[in-house]
């Protein structure tokens, strides 16, 4: 691409970044929580419509995507689980096709007093960083992609190649989201995901499991406690063994490429817990929200398989879950990792737009935690190019996203697409005139 063309493309992000910041506002004000998008994604949809493209929406259905071999299992009702895809056909189909895909749901924000900058769906502009749940992870991302094409249309370009934009949901949870898009048929030559990467390239990440233990006792009086088994307590020694056993993932590493040189890839979370029913009965219940991570290349069911048999191996002599064994069951991610192999074409695009966008060199690291980009690279054999902002508390309290790093990575995007597509004037008549 000639350096007037990137000068030009380059202006009408910035030209269109005041539009753009004020859109991300927009998307934060939704508080997307998993099962509470659908405003949100309508949102999303008008303004994709509003541009010309053909716009679908449609609900995740399980009965189609339940035999994938990258379907999570799950047990919340899909109705309000709608993903958005937006297309753009080109006139001529000259150039390489793209899916530009993100995620609308968002993490709890936990206590609201906990956040100092601002009410968590209330948008703060600081300095050069944007407050809000969401923010970074990633509806900036959202609207990096929108724009960055709208950045073409301003100058009178458009791709000449198909385009999708996905607009997915149940990422932080199950990716089940991107693989009903998968399923609905949308493939193309590579994929783009703006997940909040501080302006690198996801080499590799890990794959991710939920599950949940559920510890039951044997309620009693708090003064006959010794005659009754307290679930909540015998949960400590549930947690204490699978931190054994996270040790021992970790240990493996070294057999992973990518995976050697990181200090602890394999994190294991207790996310959430519930139990008991009153202070002065023993508790008769408890029940774990747990994750844990695992290689790329690791079979969700094989260190499933290993969970189940580590507890049953460790706890067979416990005074009392030894007679009543936890009960596990798998609600949740069940995704596999991936990896990115070096060298293909989408990434030399993008090393080649980050240089012109940033004017610094792309690097690319590993992530130890799930990532969309597993349902394209693995199942549908396309590079995905997962690349974004510069965040702060992405999952924690005052997330913030840096204003100027996203009008980089929109520049980077916009000249990837100009590249990676080419590209073809809107208006035929004008490109004679
Ligand atoms: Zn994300």
């Amino acid at each position: 691409m000639n350096e007037t063309l990137t000068q030009k493309i380059l202006a009408a992000v910035e030209y269109g970044f005041e539009e753009q910041i004020a859109f991300t506002e927009d998307l934060i004000r939704f508080a997307s929580l998993r099962g509470a998008e659908k405003p949100a994604q309508a949102f999303v949809h008008k303004a994709l419509e509003k541009r010309g493209y053909a716009v679908e929406t449609f609900a995740i259905d399980i009965d189609k995507i339940h035999d994938h071999p990258g379907f999570s299992p799950v047990t919340v009702d899909y109705s309000d689980a709608v993903n958005v895809v937006a297309t753009h056909e080109p006139r001529e189909q000259k150039g390489r096709t793209l899916i530009l895909n993100g995620h609308m749901d968002v993490v709890p924000e936990g206590p609201h007093e906990m956040w100092e900058a601002s009410p968590p769906f209330e948008p703060r502009r600081v300095g050069d960083w944007l407050y809000g749940r969401g923010g970074g992870d990633m509806k900036a991302g959202i609207a990096a992609n929108i724009f960055a094409l709208d950045a073409l249309a301003r100058i009178g370009l458009q791709p000449a190649a198909r385009v999708h934009v996905q607009s997915v949901v149940e990422e932080e949870c199950t990716g089940n989201g991107a693989l009903a898009c998968l399923i609905e048929g949308y493939t193309a030559d590579a994929a783009i995901i703006p997940e909040p990467e501080d302006e690198k390239l996801v080499r590799a990440n890990c794959g991710v499991l939920w599950f949940e233990v559920h510890v039951s006792g044997h309620p009693v009086h708090v003064r006959e406690a010794g005659t009754g088994a307290n679930a909540i307590e015998a949960s400590f020694r549930v947690i204490d063994s699978l931190k054994r056993m996270t040790e021992d993932w970790n240990a493996e590493k070294a057999n992973y490429p990518y995976f050697a040189d990181l200090d602890h890839p394999i994190n294991f979370n207790v996310g959430k817990i519930e139990g008991g029913d009153w202070a002065s009965t023993v508790a008769a219940w408890c029940k774990l929200h747990c994750r844990i991570a695992i290689f790329p290349g690791d079979d969700p069911k094989t260190r499933a398989d290993q969970i189940e048999a580590h507890l049953a191996r460790e706890l067979a002599d416990d005074p009392f879950l030894g007679n009543r064994p936890p009960e596990i069951t798998w609600n949740g991610f069940f995704a596999r990792g991936y990896v990115l192999e070096e060298g293909s074409d989408a990434e030399k695009g993008l090393t080649d737009a980050h240089r012109r966008a940033t004017s610094s060199e792309l690097e690319s690291f590993v992530t130890p935690g799930y990532l969309d980009a597993r349902v394209f690279v693995i199942y549908a054999g396309m590079p995905c190019l997962v690349y974004g902002p510069i965040t702060e508390n992405i999952h924690g309290f005052d997330e913030r996203v840096s204003l100027s790093s996203i009008l980089r990575v929109t520049g980077a995007i916009a000249l990837f697409i100009a590249d990676w597509c080419g590209v073809e004037p809107i208006d035929p008549e004008a490109a004679h005139g």
